[in-house]
């Protein structure tokens, strides 16, 4: 049997997996990370590309559970659940439904504003000072809103989110104009979130690899783990193929597949798949200065010097892995009704991927309870980039039992048992 050794092992290839192995790299240890298809090639490619402190309030929020409902019969809504037989799901819906409550809302808030501001500060830290080459942008990012109520409901909640320490500005439908002039008229306002930036994900994603590599790090593509056997001190990985790997530390990082670990570790990872589509343009004539959320559609609109994202839409179908036509069209016409310059000049991508959704919109980052040789690092959701380099840094500190630099309670993986 081929068995191969390592300090530690990373499993997933995606940005937190490779933003976990840099961290642990920086910090002397030796990692393998093992990656069952090509690096990148999760949800960690085709994504939007913001770092959204601004989005620290949780999707499920009071009021969400009707919302939901009305959203199921439309196949274009932002959020769509295939009706279907899937007790796992359901159940995974039944928890969101009862954290739609005041209190919950703001423990999540709460949880996910700390994780996100220092994610936001660290991830500038390391493109400057590990020369990551993403075209990271300190941009802010605007909501946009064609209706008043839409945006005035929202605005409510920027006290709020000032006392979680994001700041933000309302803006009226001129200043929305003179500031994003790609607009077509008939906005109502936005909201600008000063502290927000964005950056290109397939290139951060490439350039923690290069990074990964160059600090004597190994990455393995096409190699998928099939099985994990564990205890306080030792753990063995099975490949699907050939071979295993054991290990002092794994760090489980197979975002939207982590939910497949549950049984063998002996802990509850209800992480559920949250499609997602995006189409890349080459870039337009006319572009937003910032990213943008389009907000009665739920819409992301991201521009970069190559290219230019459309993205969004949340679909519960399980590991569905058709591209939609009917989503796709609806991120076309939600950019026609707020652009003056829409679509870019040829469609370089169609894509979606899986957000690894936790019920409470929190991750998992941390030791398996009697397995503490197998750290979770998953269930970022809609904020794995955003929240990357912040899960990074509380994975290192504990597998080399240094203090977390922030409070890791809420992501403790035990909470669903
Ligand atoms: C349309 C869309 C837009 C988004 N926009 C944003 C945004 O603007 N900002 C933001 O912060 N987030 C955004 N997200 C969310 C973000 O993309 C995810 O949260 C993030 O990519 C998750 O990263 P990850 O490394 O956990 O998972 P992934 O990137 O999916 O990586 C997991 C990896 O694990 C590998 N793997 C799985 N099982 C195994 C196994 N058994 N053995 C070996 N390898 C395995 C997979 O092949 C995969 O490469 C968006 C997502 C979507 C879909």
């Amino acid at each position: 049997m081929n068995e191969n050794a390592a300090d530690v092992v990373v499993v997933g290839g995606g940005v937190v997996g490779l933003s976990c192995a840099l961290e642990l790299l920086e910090r002397g240890r030796e990692v393998v990370v093992l990656e069952a298809g090509r690096v990148g090639s999760g949800s960690s490619h085709g994504n939007c590309g913001t770092i959204t402190p601004s989005h620290a309030p949780p999707i499920a929020a009071p009021g969400m559970v009707g919302q939901a409902l009305r959203w199921m019969l439309r196949s274009d809504a932002p959020l769509y659940i295939r009706p279907r037989w899937d007790p796992e799901l359901w159940r995974w819906l039944w928890r969101v439904a009862k954290r739609c409550n005041r209190e919950d809302w703001l423990a999540s808030a709460r949880a996910r504003a700390a994780l996100l501001n220092a994610s936001r500060e660290l991830l500038e830290r390391w493109v400057k000072e590990r020369g990551l080459d993403c075209e990271f942008r300190a941009s802010g990012l605007v909501y946009v809103f064609r209706t008043l109520e839409m945006l005035e409901r929202h605005a409510v909640e920027c006290e709020q989110l000032a006392t979680l320490g994001i700041a933000s500005e309302v803006w009226n439908a001129a200043r929305l104009i003179r500031e994003e002039p790609a607009l077509r008229g008939g906005v109502a306002g936005g909201i600008f979130f000063p502290g927000d930036a964005c950056l290109r994900p397939d290139r951060l994603v490439n350039a923690l690899a290069r990074a990964v590599r160059e600090r004597g790090g190994r990455i393995l593509e096409r190699c998928e783990v099939a099985s994990i056997e564990a205890d306080p001190v030792r753990v063995r990985l099975v490949l699907a193929e050939q071979g295993t790997w054991v290990a002092a530390r794994a760090v489980l990082a197979t975002g939207a597949w982590s939910s497949r670990w549950s049984a063998a570790l002996g802990v509850r990872i209800p992480v559920q798949p949250g499609k997602g589509y995006s189409i890349t343009y080459e870039r337009p004539a006319q572009v937003p200065q910032r990213p943008l959320v389009l907000k009665e559609r739920s819409v992301c609109v991201t521009a970069w010097e190559g290219g230019y994202r459309l993205g969004s839409t949340m679909e519960f179908s399980g590991m569905d892995a058709r591209l939609d036509p009917v989503r796709l069209r609806a991120l076309e016409d939600a950019a026609r009704d707020y652009l003056r310059d829409p679509l870019g000049p040829m469609r370089l991508e169609e894509w979606y991927g899986w957000r690894p959704m936790s019920p409470d919109d929190l991750p998992l980052i941390g030791p398996v309870p009697g397995r503490s040789s197998v750290l979770l690092a998953t269930g970022h959701g809609m904020l794995g980039v955003s929240m990357s380099a912040v899960t990074a840094l509380l994975v290192a500190s504990m597998v080399c039992g240094e203090t977390p630099p922030i409070d890791p309670t809420p992501c403790r993986v035990d909470r669903f048992a």
